[in-house]
C-alpha cells in the first residue's frame, strides 16, 4: 500500500483525501490542519488522523476536543508521498520540508511552475514525472484544456489553440471573492497565464488564452477554437472525444443548459459533494469549419484535479502505467461506472 499524507485539508485536500482512501493500492496516513475548524471536525468524523500544521497552535486542537496524532513533520516522515493542498504559495514554502524528509510531494496549480521539477496531467505526460521529487498538478483550467488538447493532437495535429476562459469568481465557500455584479476581463492584457501554463504540459503547442471572471461559483466555462493540422468532421471529433474517460460529451437530450444543471445532475446521481471530475463538453457545440474546431466545455474547478492527483501519486512512484492508473482511479471513485451508463 502506498502511504499518502495530505498537508492542507481545504477544497482540494479533502477531496483528494477521500479519493486516495478509495484506491485499492493506497492508504491515507493522515491530514494536516492549521486550526480546529469545521473541516478538522469532518476529517476526524471521517476517520482521518489529524496532524498539526503549525506547532504553536497545537493547544487549540485540545481545547476543541480534537486529538492530534502528531505534527506535520511526523506526517511527512511517515508518508511515502505527500499531497500538498495548501493555499497558493504555501506549497512552495513547504517544499524544503518535503526535500528534508526525502518524501516526494505533489503541489497544486496555484504554485509557480519553476517551484517544481515537473508539471502533470495524467492524459498528457504521465511518464515524464516518474522519480521526480516535486510535481505540480496543474490548475483546474489547465487540466481541462490539456485533457482536451491531448487527443486532438494525437488524432489531427494542432496548428493553434485559442481559448476564452469564463472563470467563476470564487468557490462556493469563498465568501470574500468576487465580482458580485460585474464581468471582468481578467487579466485585461493578453495572454492570461493559462496558455503559458498549458505549455508546461505541451511545450511546443501554439496556444493563446483570454480570461474573464464572472459572478458565479459553480464551474468555469471555456469557449474553444482549435485550428487543427488536418481535416476533420464534427461527428468524427465527437466520437474521438467521447472515447476519452475524463471527457463527458453532454448529449442534447439531457437538456443540461449550464453549470447549474450539470451540478444538479451530479448531486442527484450521488456524486460526493456533487463533484464533476470530467470535462463536460456540449456535444452539440462541436462544430468544424474547414480545419477550425469550435466547442464549449465546463470544468468543475473543485473536482477535475482530484483524479489527477491520485494518478500523479502512482506516476511519481512508478507503480502503474498511465492506462492502469487512470482506469484504477476512475473505477475507485466511481467515474468509470457513471460514464458506462452514458451519463452521471
Ligand atoms: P483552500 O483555501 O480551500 O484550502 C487550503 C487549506 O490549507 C485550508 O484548509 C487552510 O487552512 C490550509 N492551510 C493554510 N496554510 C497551511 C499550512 N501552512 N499547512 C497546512 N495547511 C494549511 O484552498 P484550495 O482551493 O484547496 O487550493 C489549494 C491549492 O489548490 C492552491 O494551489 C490552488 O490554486 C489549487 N487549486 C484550487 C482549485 C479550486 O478551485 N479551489 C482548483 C485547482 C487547484
Amino acid at each position: 500500500m502506498i502511504r499518502v499524507g495530505i498537508n492542507g485539508y481545504g477544497t482540494i485536500g479533502k477531496r483528494v483525501a477521500a479519493a486516495v482512501r478509495a484506491q485499492p493500492d493506497m492508504s491515507v496516513v493522515g491530514v494536516a490542519k492549521t486550526r480546529p475548524n469545521h473541516e478538522a471536525a469532518t476529517a476526524v468524523d471521517s476517520g482521518f488522523d489529524l496532524y498539526a500544521a503549525v506547532e504553536e497552535r497545537e493547544p487549540r486542537f485540545a481545547e476543541a476536543g480534537i486529538e492530534l496524532a502528531g505534527d506535520v513533520e511526523h506526517l511527512v516522515a511517515e508518508s511515502d508521498i505527500v499531497v500538498d493542498g495548501c493555499p497558493s504559495g504555501v506549497g512552495a514554502e513547504n517544499a524544503a520540508m518535503y526535500r528534508e524528509h526525502d518524501t516526494p510531494a505533489l503541489l497544486q496549480g496555484g504554485e509557480d511552475a519553476d517551484a517544481v521539477d515537473a508539471s502533470f496531467v495524467a492524459r498528457a505526460n504521465y511518464d515524464s514525472v516518474t522519480g521526480a521529487e516535486l510535481v505540480r498538478v496543474v490548475s483546474c483550467n489547465s487540466t481541462g484544456l490539456s485533457r482536451l488538447i491531448a487527443p486532438l493532437r494525437e488524432e489531427y495535429g494542432i496548428e493553434k489553440v485559442r481559448a476564452t476562459l469564463v472563470r467563476r469568481g470564487g468557490d462556493p465557500a469563498q465568501s470574500g471573492r468576487g465580482p458580485i455584479n460585474d464581468i471582468l476581463p481578467d487579466p485585461v492584457a493578453l495572454p492570461s497565464h493559462h496558455g503559458p501554463d498549458v505549455n508546461t504540459i505541451f511545450p511546443d503547442l501554439a496556444i493563446d488564452t483570454l480570461g474573464l471572471k464572472v459572478p458565479a461559483t459553480l464551474m468555469h466555462t471555456h469557449s474553444i477554437n482549435v485550428t487543427l493540422a488536418s481535416e476533420a468532421d464534427a461527428e468524427a471529433v465527437r466520437e474521438r472525444l467521447a472515447a476519452e474517460s475524463r471527457l463527458f460529451l453532454i448529449p442534447g437530450w439531457l437538456d443540461l443548459d449550464g453549470a447549474g444543471d450539470i451540478k444538479e445532475l451530479a448531486g442527484d446521481a450521488g456524486r460526493p459533494r456533487a463533484d464533476v471530475w470530467e470535462n463536460c463538453i456540449w456535444g452539440e457545440s462541436i462544430t468544424v469549419e474547414g480545419r477550425d474546431l469550435y466547442l464549449f466545455q465546463a470544468v468543475h474547478q473543485e473536482a477535475d484535479v482530484v483524479p489527477e492527483n491520485v494518478d500523479a501519486i502512482r506516476a511519481v512512484l512508478g507503480t502503474a502505467s498511465a492506462a492502469e492508473s487512470i482506469r484504477t482511479t476512475n473505477e475507485a471513485i466511481g467515474l468509470e461506472d457513471s460514464l458506462e451508463r452514458g451519463q452521471f
